[in-house]
């Protein structure tokens, strides 16, 4: 991309001044030819290698400390520790134990968005009587974190504070969250010792950043003379410079190179650490995929959880309607089946689907339980309430000149290089590389919106976004996507409309 690339659009390009970013106008160039990069290769990429791997069925007569159901962000590394610490526990997924390269290789992450062995293609609504909007989520070992965008970003330590506030409690002080996220995170792109910005080396979240002193690909002097003279000013240091996790910056505005949860140039996460758990503790971590719980079974007469009912398949199929694969539950293809517990069930299986299994199991608002016949247990009225949306809007621009980018026989180099597991090839970035935190106010006291920068024309979610050729293909044009948190909006809801637990609820932001 030529340094005088002019844009076409007088509203992005003064919305670009605005924002008075980033540091270096040239290290804007070499941030954006990578992302260019990054994206534009991802257009013409076959994509093969998908398998889903069915774990050992259980033993169904033991009996558990705990039940987690839903393997994702939340449930997955919840259920390992449990095992990693001797508990005996069952962890209960209704997708498969499936990967593909779209999973796995981290430019495609648009693809793995709409990969049918993975998805729950959930409709929302955003208002009453408004169209029905594609709202993505993953239904498969790891939960969204099989197909999120990889960033790793730090939290900021006004919401850890105003949780330890709201709570009472002191163990959400953001410099004790700190000790835990250096507890998990396992970082190769900050120097250690040295570690400037105070991270974890020892976790079995691998962090990585892509390194800006040795670009992924030999490259024309548009990215190397930048590259270069930008060192001198960052005392060769580039990459902590553009590092989000300094802590003491963590609720300031700024840009920054987005760190990726990646390892030897693959998505690595919840799953990865799942398997590492079932190998290594197989005694105490049990795996049931492919199986839907469809109730938790709790005693009327105490209120106590005592274990999970559930349907499984026998042909390792999707059985959740939400999964564009879903075959409905017949006697000839699956089972049903429950599971007890001697400690707790916990419920981890997303914003939409634990709001639907409590409402099933007769906790959540009278009204809405006794309109589907389903007896009261506990009158909660915020089960399924108050759901809230981070929204998010694209800025497309267009360019005078195309983007550079590099002829399309690098995919093979590439395949290459990542085969051979390496971390620097332009298929092990995520695409957008430049994020900007800014606050929508002044006043506040840490940024609400998050944008990042990508080359393509990304206009939205609806069915068939992520093969739209446009997306990549139209060479001269640019995304900001922006995103903006901290909604004032809490009339949100989920409510099931149905008895039937494979039927997806309704969903109204
Ligand atoms: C497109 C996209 C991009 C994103 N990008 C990023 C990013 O770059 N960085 C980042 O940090 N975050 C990102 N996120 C957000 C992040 O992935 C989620 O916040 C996180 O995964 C939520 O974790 P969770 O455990 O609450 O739910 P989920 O990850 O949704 O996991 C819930 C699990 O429960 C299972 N389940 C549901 N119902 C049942 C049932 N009845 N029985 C058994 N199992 C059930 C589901 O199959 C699923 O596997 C992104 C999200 C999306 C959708």
């Amino acid at each position: 991309m030529a340094a005088s690339q002019q844009l076409r659009h007088a509203g992005a390009g003064s919305s670009m001044q605005g924002w008075r970013v980033p540091r270096s106008a040239m290290t804007a160039v070499v941030l954006a030819t990578l992302a260019v990069l990054a994206a534009m290769l991802s257009v013409h990429t076959p994509v093969a290698h998908a398998s889903s791997n069915p774990l050992p069925f259980p033993n169904n007569k033991t009996r558990y400390d705990y039940i987690v159901v839903g393997s994702g962000a939340g449930g997955g590394p919840l259920a390992c520790n449990l095992a990693r610490k001797g508990w005996k526990v069952l962890l209960i997924e209704s997708g498969s134990n499936y990967t593909s390269d779209n999973a796995s290789v981290p430019i495609h992450n648009a693809l793995s968005v709409e990969d049918p062995g993975q998805a729950f293609d959930y409709r929302v609504k955003h208002y009453d009587g408004g169209p029905d909007v594609q709202y993505p989520r993953a239904g498969v070992l790891g939960g969204c974190t099989q197909h999120h965008a990889l960033i790793a970003h730090p939290p900021h330590k006004v919401d850890f504070e105003e949780i330890a506030q709201l709570t009472g409690d002191s163990s959400w002080d953001p410099i004790q969250m700190r000790q835990h996220w250096k507890s998990i995170e396992n970082c190769s792109y900050s120097p250690y010792p040295g570690n400037p910005n105070d991270h974890g080396y020892r976790g079995w979240m691998p962090t990585a950043q892509v390194n800006l002193a040795k670009p992924p690909l030999e490259l024309d002097s548009l990215i190397t003379i930048p590259v270069l003279s930008f060192q001198n000013v960052s005392k060769g240091k580039l990459n902590d410079y553009f590092d989000p996790f300094n802590y003491d910056d963590t609720d300031k505005e700024g840009h920054f190179i987005m760190p990726t949860m990646t390892y030897k140039g693959k998505r690595y996460g919840v799953r990865e650490f799942i398997m590492d758990t079932v190998r290594r503790f197989p005694d105490n971590l049990h795996v049931m995929t492919n199986t839907h719980v469809t109730r938790v079974i709790i005693t009327p007469d105490t209120k106590v959880a005592v274990g999970v009912q559930y349907t499984r398949s026998l042909n390792n199929e999707q059985l959740y309607g939400a999964s564009p694969m879903a075959t409905p539950p017949t006697p000839g293809n699956s089972v049903n089946g429950s599971a007890f517990v001697q400690r707790e069930v916990i419920i981890s299986a997303g914003a939409f689907n634990t709001p639907q299994i409590l409402m099933l199991s007769g906790v959540g608002p009278r009204e809405v339980l006794q309109e589907k016949n389903i007896t009261v247990l506990v009158d909660l009225p915020g089960v399924g309430a108050n759901l809230q949306d981070r929204y998010e809007i694209a800025v497309v621009s267009s360019t005078l000149v195309d983007f550079n980018y590099p002829c399309r026989d690098l995919y093979s180099w590439c395949r290459e290089s990542l085969d051979k597991n390496e971390q620097q090839s332009i298929l092990s970035l995520n695409g957008p590389v430049l994020g900007v935190t800014r606050k929508s106010n002044a006043s506040l006291p840490a940024p609400d919106m998050f944008l990042f920068g990508s080359a393509g024309n990304f206009t939205g979610y609806r069915p068939g976004w992520s093969r739209d050729e446009n997306l990549r293909l139209l060479h001269d044009r640019w995304t900001y996507l922006l995103l903006k948190a901290h909604t004032q909006n809490r009339a949100g809801f989920v409510k099931i409309q149905s008895k039937d637990p494979f039927m997806p609820p309704n969903i109204n932001f």
